[in-house]
């Protein structure tokens, strides 16, 4: 078996490094990017923020009250955007498989490159291009697979570099602690804690039957990383720009209420699947179809958001601007576009920490049990519903 070569690229606390781009008499000070509301979260920080203890997806309140001499920023989605869009070109063009897997932070294969010119000369080549063309701080990770990269990656921060020798990844990650896993969040990472596992090496040894009982199916994949095993491939990027959703009534109706609760149902799903995708909309449509098949759309630009809550009041007002013949309706449609990759948690500027909370436990829910399983609450039959009609081809003739 060969050796894999990934490359796992980041920006340095991204938004932050943008508002620093755009006024540079910020460098330095420390910044909260955030809900600037009484509830708000923290999406970034800088690092002379995090000095005072500071974390992201931190409440705001909790933040200021460590530091309260940092500067508040209410963030700029279309910037980031524009920002990420930069450093995924200066990519594309270099690499053409890549992977984009959030707003500023990608993964390449590099396997098979030119033994003679080198992996890692050529990722310090892109780096030193993209800091050039972009004036944004970038580290990345060297290895054989996705998750050593991604560490070394948080290890070669601020703005720096690390590459892992193939054969040497069990060494890299032993004495690091346990939460420098990706994917091991708060509650795993205080279980491991309680089971007396701090470090990725102890959590190496413990027999992987052990962990499954532990943690169920996770137990395996969490032994995995902990002895360096990830086969996950690179996943193209292909830029998805809107996501859909309409129903076709089987007979045409007037039915106000039972229409809204559907919008607000398709509303609710396609929030989920931004959130799944690690996706923000900034474009809010719906349509309507008349029973004499005359069909009308509205939309709305609103600030980047996947939340079901603003996202469903969008679509409600939407509706009620567009419906005013009082006519049979045939079909309804809502659709988000103008999608750009951030993570939700974090991008999430007008959100409340309970809300966040709330919208994190149903798509748990969803993940687990599928899209259906939560619906608002409503008196609506389904009954009146036809199944999603069918992408057709698309006829090349
Ligand atoms: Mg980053």
């Amino acid at each position: 078996m060969y050796d894999r070569a990934i490359l796992h690229l980041d920006l340095d606390s991204f938004f932050v490094s943008v508002e620093c781009l755009k006024n540079s008499s910020l460098l330095g000070k420390p910044l909260l990017i955030g809900g600037t509301s009484n509830r708000g979260v923290v999406a970034s920080c800088s690092y002379e923020a995090r000095r005072f203890g500071v974390h992201s997806a931190m409440p705001m309140k909790m933040a200021l009250r460590l530091c309260p001499q940092a500067i508040v920023l209410r963030g700029d989605m279309d910037s980031y955007s524009k920002y990420s869009g930069i450093v995924t070109d200066i990519i594309a063009e270099e690499a053409p498989v890549y992977e984009k897997a959030s707003i500023d932070e990608f993964y390449l294969d590099l396997t098979g490159m030119d033994k003679h010119f080198g992996c890692f000369k050529w990722s310090s080549e892109l780096r030193q291009k993209i800091i050039r063309e972009s004036g944004l701080p970038i580290s990345f990770g060297l290895s054989v697979n996705k998750m050593v990269s991604k560490v070394g990656t948080g290890e070669a921060k601020p703005n720096g570099t690390k590459a892992i020798p193939s054969g040497t990844e069990k060494l890299f990650l032993a004495p690091l602690p346990v939460g420098k896993i990706p994917g091991v969040g708060d509650q795993t990472h205080k279980k491991l804690n309680f089971m007396g596992v701090r470090t990725i090496e102890t959590l190496s040894q413990i027999p992987v039957k052990l962990l499954e009982r532990e943690f169920g199916k996770p137990g395996r994949t969490l032994w995995e990383r902990a002895n360096a095993i990830d086969p996950t491939p690179i996943v193209p990027y292909h830029e998805q720009k809107s996501m859909s959703k309409e129903r076709t009534f089987t007979e045409d109706t007037l039915d106000v209420t039972m229409m809204k609760h559907m919008l607000l149902d398709m509303a609710d799903k396609l929030s989920f699947e931004l959130r799944a995708s690690g996706k923000l909309t900034s474009t809010v449509t719906v349509k309507i179809r008349y029973a004499d098949l005359n069909t009308y759309t509205k939309q709305k630009n609103i600030s980047y958001t996947a939340n079901d809550r603003i996202l469903g009041q969008h679509v409600l007002e939407l509706f009620d601007k567009l419906y005013e013949r009082r006519q049979l309706i045939r079909l309804i449609g809502v659709k988000y576009s103008g999608l750009v990759q951030g993570s939700y948690q974090i991008n999430l500027f007008d959100d409340t920490i309970e809300h966040i909370h709330l919208m994190q436990q149903m798509d748990r829910i969803r993940r687990r049990f599928g899209a259906d399983a939560i619906m608002r609450a409503s008196g609506l039959t389904k009954a009146n519903v036809l199944r999603e009609p069918p992408h057709l081809p698309v006829d090349g003739g």
